[in-house]
């Protein structure tokens, strides 16, 4: 590129690590030389289930029961939607901003806290998404690592949020990539320093606990939510964040009116019109978590992290086979699951819990693997 292009790009962003996207999923059958229909997706904790009957449904029926209403811009106030989510997670409307994925959600919330050079807490391991977009901010991110058993550090966030003056702290709850629930005690405790506290509760469904009734009560607590993972639509990018009014009214000053399309909005209504099935299908995977823990923990090497999400974590152990030989291994089956080597979470495999069916082709692969 010509110096005089770069002149006016900004440096910091050439210097950011680009962030690897999933491959997609017609791109890696065809590299596998497999059917779509044959890999097993267990690598992004997406519903192995799909959508809701009824979301594809309404889906189905929005052109005809409204024509053009695709060629219409979509409700910038999402009042449908929060009206719903307002009965669903027991808080008025007022404390509902919506999102294109909760992704969306953590940069608003970044963008409305940190200026250039404030600083955020970040408990890594975890979702990478707090540290890298804040760093594209320009904010100072600094580390309070977990302990071994990736629990929280709650002295240690308590004694970097004072010594660094830091506004920020995302927890996810469960914890991704490791699975582990975070205490409501623990919340309570860190909603006393002067941060900002985002629980990020992409997993709560399947947690069966939440923090949402306390935004309320502490006005420097967001709760981050998302239709991606149990409600199955990962693809159309719905998230929504519970927050008391008065940081919500910053929110809303820097949202993009029409962040949420149309299809997502109706999609995410007629999910939660059918809640039944939609938490049938998190009963299941549950009961499946749990079947496949005890299964993989009895494989040589095999060390399962206890996990109230839809995801296990294994660290690999004992030279049986290493943890990117696994992953290779999967892949060229047409299983996928996610592998890491970062700090503190050194040969570790992360695999989402697929159908009954799935997880049988999994543990039948890895029995052979290892
Ligand atoms: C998957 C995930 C998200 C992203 O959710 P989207 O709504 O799809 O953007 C956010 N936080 C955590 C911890 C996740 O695992």
């Amino acid at each position: 590129m010509p110096a005089s292009i770069t002149g006016l790009l900004r440096s910091d962003i050439a210097a950011l690590e680009p962030y690897t996207p999933i491959v997609p999923l017609e791109t890696l059958a065809e590299r596998l030389g497999l059917p779509v229909e044959r890999i097993i997706k267990l690598d992004a904790n997406e519903n192995p289930y799909g959508p809701s009957p009824h979301a594809l449904a309404a889906l189905a029926a929005v052109e005809r029961d409204a024509p053009h209403r695709y060629a219409i811009y979509p409700d910038p106030d999402h009042l449908r939607l929060r009206t719903a989510l307002s009965r669903y997670i027991g808080q008025p409307p007022e404390r509902i901003i919506c999102g294109a994925g909760s992704d969306e959600l953590i940069d608003l919330l970044i963008r409305a806290t940190l200026r250039p050079g404030d600083t955020m807490v970040d408990c890594p391991p975890t979702f990478s998404m707090y540290s890298l977009d804040a760093a594209l901010y320009g904010a100072r991110v600094v580390p309070v690592p977990r302990t071994d058993q990736f629990d929280v550090d709650i002295e240690g966030v308590a004694e970097a949020v004072e010594r660094e003056g830091a506004k920020l702290l995302f927890l996810a709850a469960p914890n991704n990539p490791t699975g582990t629930p975070l205490a409501r005690e623990d919340v309570e405790r860190l909603l006393n320093l002067p941060i900002i506290l985002a629980i990020d509760e992409a997993y709560a469904e399947f947690a069966g606990t939440s923090v949402v009734d306390m935004v309320g009560s502490y006005p420097n607590l967001v709760v981050l939510r998302t239709f991606s993972k149990w409600a199955g639509l990962a693809g159309l990018r719905i998230g929504y964040a519970a927050m008391h009014e008065d940081v919500a009214a910053y929110v809303w000053k820097i949202k993009q009116p029409y962040n949420v399309n149309v299809a997502a909005e109706v999609a995410a209504i007629a999910s939660l019109d059918d809640l039944e099935e939609r938490m049938a299908t998190v009963a299941r995977i549950i009961a499946e978590r749990e079947r496949l823990a005890a299964a993989l923990a009895a494989l040589p090497g095999f060390r399962v992290y206890p996990s109230a999400a839809n995801f296990l974590l294994c660290r690999i152990t004992g030279g049986a086979a290493h943890a990117h030989a696994i992953r290779d291994g999967l892949a060229q089956r047409g299983i996928l699951i996610r592998y890491f080597n970062r700090p503190g979470l050194d040969d570790c495999i992360r695999i989402s819990v697929g159908r009954p069916e799935q997880n049988d082709a999994l543990l039948h692969a890895l029995r052979e693997l290892v």
